[in-house]
Order: structure tokens, then C-alpha cells, then sequence
């Protein structure tokens, strides 16, 4: 018996079965569907991309996987190789984890040994903004905040060590100015919060949180895991402005395998180089560095390079601003655009209700939550497909 994702099993809905996959195509025995939000914000190739399928064939033909304690392989180091060229700055120093919540956990377990290996003990508070997004597990729990996922911290009590700000700079100031001999490091989801809600903002906030932490010697993480890779229409927010601390996943491995990676730079990796044992950073998870998904990752980077998958992206983004201009409804509060992401929020998420299977029924996947009906569509979508899923939209309101 299979206990499926944030779902009362009770009532759930039966799942659509997929038994072939193709493209931006995902195949029931009934029909073929677009996948518009790409498994999770993953599969921006699209499914069945020879070249990547290729690389993990090629890779099983040697080794699926060995451990990253004591052993070290060829596509691991290619794969930090890669990943310490192709993002900004001094990012060089690549954790590897088996997912984004666990990479998440690494950054913050980083950011507060950082300071103990320094030996300023006071600093164990953690701001992040309201809606945050960081993950399942606990920490990232409570460095999150959305009551759909986090009510069952509530019955552990008070979160302590954490303070939530919105993304309104005033409000920033005022949380560095009152905490930051305690503060030690800020994480956000940069310019766009995912899961909690699909809210964007702008990038002036995060150039004044980067001044912020810079004056007041504090971290920050950007948590890219849903945003690396293209989708706000930057190749990372990270080249915008630059976190200490970058965390990957979701389109890492072009969504084949799932794998994560948490990327310090120089200062933070620092913190850690020691002749003393105890300055070691103790974390290692079990498949770390699966060669499998380093090498599909590997792939994927490539790709994205060679075939220009910026301008793909500006092109999804072009497409679909054409399509939504002068889209309204009553029931819409807002239609907001950024990258390859649209998302037509309403005032009543009951206005969703129904809405899957009515896509569905279109050739359409899709899987509105709180207020959201959103599209995250695989880059290599064409223009007539990504009409249709933009049509299928608006259509609901009709
Ligand atoms: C999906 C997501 C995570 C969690 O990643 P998992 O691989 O599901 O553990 C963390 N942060 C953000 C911003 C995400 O979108």
C-alpha cells in the first residue's frame, strides 16, 4: 500500500497511473498529457531526453554508486568541477545530498557550526521571510512557515531561534538592527517563494540583504532549489546577487535522479579548514555523490549551455506574457509572471476545486494548491503546447 504526498488517504482522489513518458508528454493508458509543472519543477528537459538517459546507461554499465567516505569517482569530481565554473563567484565547494530538504539541513547545519568554529556561541538565531519554503524535514519545517505543513511543529512548541520577515525592506532593517548580535544567518528562496504561495519580489531586497549581512557579519543561504537553473529567467538568482551559501536540487539532475547539492563559498569552507578535527563538518548522506545522478546532472548542465536554455526561457516568459495580457476574472486576485513560472492566484482556493480533472480531460496536468493554479513547464515545450496549457488556464474562468 503506497502512502502518497500530503494527501488524506481517506479521500484522496485515485492518482493518474503513467506508464510512458515522453517529452513534456505523460502517458496514461487513456491519454497524453502535458506536463505543466514538471514533476515538481524538475524535469526541465522534458522526459526521455536521449542524452540523458544516455549518460546514466553509460554510467550503470561501470557503477551505479559508492560511497563519498574514503572513495572518490570520476563523475562526482566532474560534476564540482563543473559546478565551480558555471556558478558566480567563489561558490566552489560542493556538499552533495540525496535531497533539497537534506541539502538545506547541510546549509544550516554549516551556517551555525560556522560560528561555533569561530567560538561566538551567541549567535544561533535564524531569519527567514513569511511564507518560506525550505523542505519536510525538521529544521526545515522550522525554518519555514506555512501551516499546511507546519501545524505538527506547534505541538513541540514555540519556534525559538527562528524569526520570520516579509519581503519589505523596512522590515528587514528592523529585524537586523534588533537581532543581529544573535543572528547568524538568513535564508530565503530568492525573488520567488514556491510552495508557499508563488509569491514574487523584487531583487532590490536582497541587494539590501546582502548589505545587511555583510555589515553585521551574518550568512546568507539563497535556497534554489526550486529557482536554479532558469526558472525566474535568471541562470541563478545567485548571479544577481551572491549568496555565502547556495542550496540546489529539483533540476540538478535535469529532475533523472534525485540528488541536491549545498555550495559554501571560500569564507564558509574556511570556517571548517582546520588541523582541528572538531572544525569537521559532520554530515554524510549514504548516497551522497551517487555517480548516477552526478553523471545525469553532469548532462544536464551541458545541455542547458550548449543549447542556449536562457533564451528558451525568455522565450517561455515572452509567450506567456502575451497570453495572460488583459486576462481578468472576479475571482482572480492576481496574475503573476516571472521566468518560466505563471501563477494566477484567487481570492478562494475553492475556485480550484475540480479544476485537475478539468485540465486532464484537455490534455493537461496540472496540480493547483493553497490559491495557486501555476505553470512551471519543461523548457523544451513548444509554443502551440504551452498555448494550450496557458489556454486551458483561462479557460477554468469561462
Ligand atoms: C522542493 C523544495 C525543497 C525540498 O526539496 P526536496 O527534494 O523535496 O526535499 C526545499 N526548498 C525549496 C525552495 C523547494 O522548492
Amino acid at each position: 500500500m503506497i502512502w502518497y504526498p500530503y494527501q488524506q488517504m481517506k479521500t484522496m482522489k485515485e492518482p493518474y497511473k503513467i506508464i510512458d513518458a515522453e517529452g513534456v508528454y505523460l502517458k496514461t493508458e487513456e491519454r497524453e498529457m502535458i506536463d505543466s509543472i514538471s514533476s515538481w519543477w524538475s524535469v526541465i528537459h522534458g522526459y526521455k531526453h536521449p542524452a540523458l538517459t544516455e549518460a546514466i546507461k553509460y554510467q550503470a554499465d561501470h557503477f551505479c554508486h559508492v560511497m563519498l567516505g574514503g572513495l572518490t569517482h570520476e563523475p562526482v569530481q566532474r560534476l564540482a568541477d563543473k559546478l565551480k565554473s558555471f556558478l558566480p563567484g567563489d561558490l566552489d565547494y560542493s556538499f552533495f545530498s540525496d535531497s533539497g530538504s537534506v541539502a538545506v539541513e547541510v546549509a544550516l547545519k554549516m551556517a551555525l557550526q560556522y560560528y561555533v568554529n569561530q567560538g561566538e556561541m551567541e549567535r544561533t538565531k535564524i531569519l527567514s521571510l513569511t511564507h518560506a519554503y525550505h523542505g519536510d524535514t525538521f529544521k526545515t519545517m522550522e525554518v519555514g512557515d506555512d501551516e499546511d505543513y507546519h501545524f505538527i511543529l506547534e505541538a513541540y512548541g514555540e519556534k525559538k531561534d527562528v524569526i520570520h520577515v516579509p519581503t519589505q525592506i523596512p522590515a528587514l532593517e528592523q529585524a537586523f538592527e534588533r537581532y543581529h548580535r544573535e543572528l547568524n544567518c538568513f535564508i530565503v528562496e530568492p525573488l520567488l517563494q514556491g510552495a508557499g504561495g508563488m509569491r514574487m519580489y523584487d531583487s532590490s531586497f536582497l541587494v539590501r540583504a546582502r548589505e545587511l549581512c555583510d555589515r553585521y557579519d551574518v550568512l546568507l543561504i539563497f535556497d534554489e532549489v526550486a529557482t536554479g537553473f532558469g526558472r525566474t529567467g535568471n541562470r541563478f538568482v545567485a548571479d544577481l546577487v551572491q549568496p555565502d551559501i547556495l542550496v540546489l536540487g529539483k533540476a540538478l539532475t535535469g529532475g533523472y535522479i534525485g540528488h541536491a547539492v549545498t555550495v559554501a563559498n571560500r569564507k564558509v569552507y574556511h570556517g571548517f579548514y582546520s588541523d582541528d578535527a572538531d572544525k569537521a563538518l559532520m554530515h554524510g548522506p549514504t548516497f551522497m555523490g551517487n555517480a548516477l545522478a552526478c553523471s545525469v546532472a553532469l548532462k544536464s548542465i551541458e545541455l542547458f549551455e550548449q543549447e542556449n536554455y536562457m533564451s528558451k526561457i525568455s522565450r517561455i516568459e515572452e509567450i506567456t506574457r502575451r497570453e495572460m495580457t488583459g486576462f481578468t476574472d472576479d475571482r482572480i486576485r492576481e496574475v503573476r509572471i516571472m521566468g518560466g513560472c505563471v501563477c494566477v492566484e484567487v481570492k478562494d482556493g475553492a475556485v480550484l476545486r475540480g479544476y485537475q480533472q478539468f485540465a486532464y480531460e484537455r490534455g493537461i496536468f496540472s496540480r493547483p494548491f493553497l490559491n495557486c493554479m501555476y505553470a512551471m513547464v519543461p523548457y523544451i515545450i513548444a509554443e502551440e503546447e504551452l498555448v494550450r496549457v496557458l489556454d486551458t488556464m483561462k479557460e477554468w474562468f469561462t
